[in-house]
């Protein structure tokens, strides 16, 4: 003999006892929703960098082809680039933080590339 209840219902009934137990866990299950849902990566010629520690913090980057030329970029926080309303919340402050990450992230990848799109014109033009 089976057991026909519901069991959706049971599944149902866990998972509202979970939330209720931690408020995140429905933050949570929507933030791994939303990652799923993430188109993926942009590809890139960047080849993953060495990070070289010292007075300033620098990422490396050599020729995928071994020739023994390396780039270094500077890696740092530098001086923040944020305007703020004279009125500004915090959510005016996360937004100019995010705008300031991503023109960084793009100054970075930018200036990689282009070093490397350089060393391929004077190097190896064949390819
Ligand atoms: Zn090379």
């Amino acid at each position: 003999m089976t057991d026909d209840r519901d069991d959706d219902g049971l599944d149902e009934l866990l998972a509202a006892m979970q939330a209720a137990a931690d408020p995140t866990v429905p933050e949570l299950l929507a933030q791994i929703d939303r990652a799923r849902q993430a188109p993926p990566p942009e590809v890139t010629t960047i080849p993953d960098p060495e990070m070289v520690f010292g007075a300033e913090t620098l990422a490396r980057f050599r020729c995928p082809l071994q020739c023994g030329w390396t780039h270094e970029e500077p890696v740092g926080d530098g001086p923040l680039r944020v305007i703020l309303p004279a009125d500004w919340s915090l959510e005016d402050l996360n937004s100019a933080l995010c705008l300031d990450a991503e023109v960084r992230a793009l100054a970075f990848r930018t200036n990689v590339e282009q070093a490397i799109d350089e060393h391929f014109r004077q190097r190896h033009p064949e390819i």
